[in-house]
Parts: C-alpha cells; sequence; structure tokens
C-alpha cells in the first residue's frame, strides 16, 4: 500500500484490529438470528445503532465513529463491488476520489 508513512502499529494491535475487521465481515453477511457468536451479536447491534442513529453528525457519536473507524480499515482492503459491509462503497469512493485529485494536483510545493 503506498509510500504513507503511518507509524507502524505493534503487532497485538494489528491482531486486533484483523480480528474486529473479520468480525465485521462476517455480521455484515450474517442473517443467523441464533448465531453463536458473541462478537456477532454485539456488532450487529451497533450496526441497528447506526442505522437508526439521530446524531447528525458521526463524529459526535462515540458508537458510529468506532464503526466507521473499523469500515475504513475494511474498505483499505476490499475490492468486492457489491460489498454488505456498512459504508464500505462510500467510503472506497471518497479515497478514489481523494487519489485522483492528489493525482490532478499540479506539485507546485516541490
Ligand atoms: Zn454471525
Ligand atoms: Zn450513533
Ligand atoms: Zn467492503
Amino acid at each position: 500500500m503506498g509510500s504513507q508513512s503511518t507509524p507502524a502499529p505493534t503487532s497485538q494491535r494489528v491482531e486486533y484490529v484483523k480480528a474486529s475487521i473479520a468480525m465485521l465481515e462476517h455480521t455484515s453477511r450474517c442473517r443467523d438470528p441464533a448465531c453463536p457468536s458473541d462478537s456477532c451479536y454485539k456488532l450487529s447491534r451497533v450496526m441497528v445503532h447506526n442505522r437508526g442513529c439521530r446524531r447528525r453528525r458521526i463524529e459526535s457519536c462515540f458508537v458510529c465513529q468506532q464503526l466507521v473507524t473499523l469500515c475504513r480499515f475494511h474498505a483499505k482492503e476490499c475490492h468486492k463491488e457489491r460489498c454488505r459491509v456498512p459504508y464500505c462503497q462510500r467510503i472506497r469512493r471518497k479515497l478514489q476520489e481523494r487519489a485522483m485529485a492528489l493525482l490532478d494536483e499540479p506539485s507546485l510545493l516541490e
């Protein structure tokens, strides 16, 4: 993934994020009302909350913010045409637009 200089996360954190993303992908596809996964249940509650969240700005809701952060991680790696993960397609479109904008930008600062 390019040469963006994000600080290297600790491997523990990476594992945690990976597990959370896997859970997000599972839950967004999971249609089993009796799914045995506890995390799936919790995450599906978060998604239900998100859909009905009354706060106008994501930034003002801690629950939604966490969900969107997770979706961002997922979207960076996702190439599915029809992805069920919330925000995925929207985030990817934004990332693409930004990449295009960066390409178009004349490099005046160099
Ligand atoms: Zn499930
Ligand atoms: Zn919310
Ligand atoms: Zn996706």
